[in-house]
């Protein structure tokens, strides 16, 4: 159950309200709001007074559920947003990782020439080997921040532990929470208790059900921007890298009001099939992509085979303007 509070119910008070129903209040300029487990739909009588109105939601899908706001939020990532009335489709691209600065600033001439906003690269790579390459760290989010100067793009890399959650907060424009990350409590709630826009990834294993109550641990810390990505699941399939559940997507467009992003290379896993891809998921609408791109696949540190070459970027992006214009959308 979500309650909102008067205005002018105090801080004491709706603690106490919060403590007495189980709750968990989000109390700040903006919201003044109690939110119970589903399964608690009664309040007393004797607290009527402090409360605007409630919201009896059937499961812990509450505050992205559309039975409470019936539209895609607004997220706002210094001069562009996504979702709200903007029917704008964010591609996001750049490498799997920041690998130099050379590499990087490729990368960046690469979005210049095609007037691109946002560029992604990971520092804190979560590797199923130890002994792969694990990442620059915090050397990567200085020299990314260096080319946000530089170029005025966003910037968005990932989360991997709770151990560097502060720094990419730091650095970044948008906070990726990486799939393996998704059931991380220590980086959802650190990565709540501020404003910036998080990409939360699908963990590969999760539900919808579990992907979407992953985003409520952030929204009910108090930060009401977080973007869902879809990035594929696993399944008995094993020609493909994942499986983009593009039939979980059309779930969360239903019944959430959070922007969503999908990432084709990652489900793909290979470059090959990762245009088709992008084209099928540009057409069913949606808030955003991730792709990865690199000036040399081949020779990529990590997700070499996912990754397009500039060239193969500039064909696939160009296809997607028409496809975009027909579903009443525009690429940014
Ligand atoms: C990535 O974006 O490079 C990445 C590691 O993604 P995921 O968390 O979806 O595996
Ligand atoms: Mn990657």
């Amino acid at each position: 159950m979500i309650i909102n509070l008067n205005k002018t119910t105090d801080l004491k008070t709706a603690k106490k309200i919060s403590e007495d129903l189980e709750g968990k209040l989000i109390f700040d300029e903006i919201s003044r709001i109690i939110i119970t487990s589903s399964k608690n739909n009664t309040i007393p009588d004797k607290y009527n007074k402090y409360i605007d109105k409630y919201h009896k939601l059937k499961s812990d899908i509450q505050l992205s559920s559309r039975n409470y706001v019936n539209k895609t939020r607004k997220i706002k990532i210094n001069k562009i947003e996504i979702g709200g009335e903007s029917k704008n489709t964010l591609m996001i691209t750049g490498p799997c990782s920041i690998e130099s600065r050379t590499q990087i600033k490729k990368c960046a001439e690469l979005l210049k020439e095609i007037g691109l906003t946002t560029l992604r690269a990971g520092c804190f790579k979560p590797r199923t080997s130890p002994y792969s390459f694990q990442g620059l760290g915090l050397k990567g989010l200085k020299m990314l921040s260096d080319i946000r100067d530089e170029y005025g793009f966003n910037i968005i890399s990932e989360v991997k532990d709770a151990s560097h959650v502060k720094d990419v907060i730091k650095y970044t424009d948008i906070i990726q929470i990486g799939a393996k990350a998704m059931y991380d409590h220590g980086i959802l709630r650190e990565t709540g208790r501020q404003k910036k826009p998080v990409l939360l990834k699908r963990g590969f294993g999760s539900n919808l059900q579990e992907f979407v109550q992953a985003a409520e641990f952030i929204l009910s810390e108090g930060n009401p921007n977080v973007i869902l990505c879809e990035r594929g699941i696993r399944t008995f399939e094993t020609k493909t890298r994942f499986t983009l559940d593009l039939c979980g997507v059309s779930f969360l467009k239903e019944y959430t009001n959070l922007p969503i992003i999908l990432d084709t290379s990652h489900a793909m896993g290979y470059s090959y099939g990762v245009p088709d891809l992008t084209r099928a998921c540009v057409a069913m609408g949606i808030d955003g992509l991730l792709i990865e791109s690199h000036p040399n696949p081949k020779e990529a540190k990590s997700d070499a085979s996912q990754q397009l070459n500039f060239d193969e970027f500039k064909e696939m992006y160009s296809s997607l303007i028409p496809i975009c214009k027909a579903v009443n959308r525009k690429m940014i």
